[in-house]
């Protein structure tokens, strides 16, 4: 079978790692050719304004194999921008991403391509056994159990660097900010099928993790943001609407009841509940109106290529 592999491997200052991370994947992309799981590869690697000697070193790998591909950025633009630049360039039937510091196992390889070839659109990984700080994992177990409650798709470690994608998948994604960590969510809203599989962690043995404390609460914004645009991205009307009409018929019910009592010659003028009848229809109409616009530029924007909800296509000429 003749089958493309892509590697993306996002690099932020990774000098340390870099040369056994490299051997490694060799061994095993040699491994899968052998078998015949493979029959070519690329490595696309995406230094995310590295500053150490991380491109040197990549640039010697990249000299010795033209399968090897660098991808500069300018300066630091975050993992997902990174991972969006090689989703964009990679040429394969199957992409691998990982991250460069070792902590994912190549090993794992053929083990993600065997559940790809199950029948599964997008495959990830399950850090089961993992050797990071409990800071880390304290709130990221929580994360994992909040979005995969909202979004209902039963996964224990959305945020795992290490996935594997068929092609399609790949060509349907766009992530920015924080988006890498719900590239399971994005990919279930295209209808694609997806899998995790329990994968090998290792302690980060060289440099130092890139995330800090504030990516918890960015997180949280990027988890209303995903949910959001899980369920609602080309109606989001429905979400509006919805609030908009029930604060609307609340604050018109309340104010019908006080027009009732002052045609009864009732003063309501003193009344607290009158201020919130009229809030709750001024912010229902507001709720409505935005929930039109936002349809507005849904509306201008879905033009797009509406390849990546097509699984086949039969249409034989006459
Ligand atoms: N990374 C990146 N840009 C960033 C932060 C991280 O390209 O702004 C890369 C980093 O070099 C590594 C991967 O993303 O290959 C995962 O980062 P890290 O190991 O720091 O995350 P952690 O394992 O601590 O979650
Ligand atoms: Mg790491």
């Amino acid at each position: 079978m003749s089958r493309l592999l892509s590697l993306i491997i996002p690099v932020y200052n990774e000098e340390g790692s870099l040369p056994a991370l490299y051997k490694k994947i060799m061994q095993n992309l040699q491994e899968l050719i052998a078998v015949g799981s493979i029959s070519a590869y690329e490595i696309w690697f995406v230094s995310d304004g590295s500053t150490d000697k991380s491109e040197q070193i990549i640039k010697k790998f990249a000299a010795k194999d033209p399968a090897v591909k660098l991808i500069c950025f300018r300066r630091n633009f975050g993992k997902s921008r990174a991972l969006q630049a090689g989703f964009r360039r990679a040429a394969g039937d199957i992409v691998i991403t990982l991250d460069a510091d070792l902590q994912d196992d190549p090993d794992e390889f053929k083990n993600f391509i065997n559940k790809i070839d199950a029948g599964y659109d997008l495959v990830s990984g399950w850090k089961y056994n993992r050797y990071d700080p409990l800071e880390k994992k304290i709130p990221s177990k929580l994360f994992n159990f909040v979005t995969s409650r909202f979004s209902g798709l039963p996964l224990h470690d959305f945020n795992c660097g290490f996935k594997t994608y068929r092609k399609e998948v790949v060509k349907s994604i766009n992530i920015y900010g924080e988006f890498h960590r719900y590239i399971p969510i994005f990919a279930l809203r295209n209808g694609f099928k997806v899998a995790e599989i329990p994968v090998k962690h290792h302690k980060r043995e060289t440099g130092k993790s890139k995330f800090g404390a504030e990516r918890y609460l960015r997180g949280l914004f990027d988890a209303l943001s995903a949910i959001f645009l899980l369920k609602y991205w080309d109606r989001p009307m429905y979400f509006f609407g919805k609030i908009g009409l029930t604060l609307f018929i609340a604050g018109f019910l309340i104010c019908s009841y006080l027009s009732l009592l002052w045609f009864g010659g009732e003063s309501i003028g003193g009344r607290p509940l009158l201020i919130l009848g009229i809030l709750f229809i001024l912010v229902g109409l507001q709720s409505i109106l935005l929930g039109l616009i936002a349809n507005i530029i849904v509306d201008r924007t879905a033009r797009h290529n509406d390849d990546i909800y097509i699984r086949e296509i039969i249409a034989k000429e006459a």
